[in-house]
Order: C-alpha cells, then structure tokens, then sequence
C-alpha cells in the first residue's frame, strides 16, 4: 500500500472530527512528498534542527506540528512557522515560546503534556503542576501563547488494559483543566494521544488527536544515525 493509501485507511477508520498527524521524523522529504501529493498536509517532527531543515526544504503550506520533548534553547528556530507545540511540560518552556512568538509577531498554540505512563522515562506534569503554571501570574500576562488541550504518551506494554487506563486518565485530567479553567474557551479542545500501536484504544478513551507514525511511513531506521 503507498503513503497516501495508508492515510486514507487510517482516516476512514477514525472519526471525522480526530484530527490524524503523520509523523515523519526520520523520514526523507520523498516520504512526506508522497503523502503531500496524496493531498496531506500535517506532520509531526520531535526534533527542532530536522523540523526546521524540513520546513524549509517542503512546501509552505505544511502544518507542522513539533511533537517531542522541546529544550527552551531550541524555541527559536521553529517559533516562526510551528503550528502546535505538543509536549509543553514547565513555565520555564511556555515562557520562551511566549516570548520567541512575540518577536515573530505570532499566537503559538500549545498542549500540556502529562505523565500518565508508568515509566520515569517520559516527561510530563501532573495535575498540580499544571495548576501551578495556570495560575501564575506569568501565565496569566503571556498573550502570545494559547493552550489547546493536553497531550500525553501511554506505557509501552501489550496491557490494553493498563494502556486503556493511562488514556482514560488523561481524558479526566483534560475534563478536570477544562472545567476548572478553560471552561469558556471554545479551542481548550484537544486531547492528544495514540500511535501506531495504541491509537484504536487512544480514541475509545476520547481521543481528538492522534500521532501516528510507522503504520504510515514504515519502521524507522535509527542504524546510521
Ligand atoms: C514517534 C512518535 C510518535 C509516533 O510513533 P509510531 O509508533 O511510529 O506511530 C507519536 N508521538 C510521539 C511523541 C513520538 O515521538
């Protein structure tokens, strides 16, 4: 199956209002051309220096999404064209984006992510720490920063159950913010989680957006990296 047929099966397969982005990290601009051609348009990168070679090699109207952990020092370099900022996890991060979306003249938008897994491996807030940034006064002046929902990555194990229950966690941390402080904001909409392997659970559990990789692209080759 091509590219194209792959997002096609995949998008049928979800419902109409999860929104699907392709992740292609590691993968040659043919790849993402291929899926462009198909008439795809959102990808998601977890490294600054490879999203920023790709934006400015690819077509303009990609919508870039930069999935992965982010160092306060790299802002800069995607802050003038990125879309959505998935793994915000300190003040110290949401202040830099505020600030390099100021110079740029731009709102960025933003998920929290959370730690839901149960490994110490990934990053990620809790409940009170995202309290904590929500209602500082920092947070509360920054007008070039918007916070759309949460993100956050289940365990890796073959325990649907387990998996099932980390998303469901996520869902009440999402209901949780969204009731105690963004409940008059329309876009404090999204939840995203799922990947190739837990995206069908991801979306049982209230999944509005999902990060979808090797069921499209293929394995990823790390060997000569
Ligand atoms: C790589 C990656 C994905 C996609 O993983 P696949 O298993 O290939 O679908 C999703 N989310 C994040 C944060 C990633 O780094």
């Amino acid at each position: 199956m091509s590219i194209p047929q792959k997002i096609e099966e995949i998008k049928k397969s979800i419902p109409e209002d999860v929104t699907l982005v392709a992740v292609s990290k590691t993968k040659p601009n043919e790849a993402i051309m291929e899926a462009y051609d198909g008439g795809y348009r959102i990808f998601g990168e977890n490294k600054p220096q490879e999203l920023t070679r790709k934006f400015s090699e690819l077509p303009k109207d990609i919508i870039w999404h930069m999935i992965g952990h982010l160092q306060t020092n790299k802002v800069k370099y995607i802050a003038p064209f990125v879309s959505l900022i998935h793994a915000v996890d300190s003040l110290k991060l949401l202040k830099e984006i505020n600030k390099q979306a100021l110079k740029n003249d731009r709102v960025i938008d933003c998920l929290l992510q959370f730690h839901i897994a149960d490994e110490d491996t990934k990053f990620g807030l809790d409940l009170s720490d995202a309290a904590q940034i929500i209602n500082s006064e920092e947070y509360q002046n920054m007008q070039n920063v918007r916070i759309l929902g949460v993100m956050g990555m289940a365990t890796y194990t073959d325990d649907e159950n387990q998996i099932r229950s980390e998303f469901s966690n996520l869902k009440s941390i999402y209901s949780e913010l969204k009731s105690n402080f963004f409940s008059g904001e329309e876009s404090f909409k999204e939840i995203s989680m799922g990947m190739s392997g837990d995206y069908k659970l991801a979306i049982q559990e209230g999944s509005t957006m999902i990060r979808v990789g090797s069921t499209i692209f293929g394995a990823r080759d790390y060997s000569n990296k």
